[in-house]
């Protein structure tokens, strides 16, 4: 859980985890994405491309690892 996501309008657990085949729903269902154009909804109708929230977790990513090496 440690990769969850929130939304910025409302501070939600938008998606629990993002991989680079899937998302992972905050009720643990793996849903697999494999289109640019493929988003997911807030439930304060909020959209987020997968793209962007893969970003997101990527760059998290980098920085735990830059924290783990100094
Ligand atoms: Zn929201």
């Amino acid at each position: 859980m440690e990769n969850a996501l929130k939304c910025a309008s409302c501070a939600s657990d938008v998606v629990a985890d993002v991989t680079s085949n899937d998302v992972v729903t905050i009720d643990g269902e793996r849903v697999p994405f494999r289109r640019h154009t493929d988003y997911v909804v807030c439930s304060c109708l909020s959209s987020y491309r997968v793209t962007d929230l893969r970003e997101v977790v990527a760059h998290v990513e980098a920085r735990m690892r830059s924290n783990t090496l100094s």
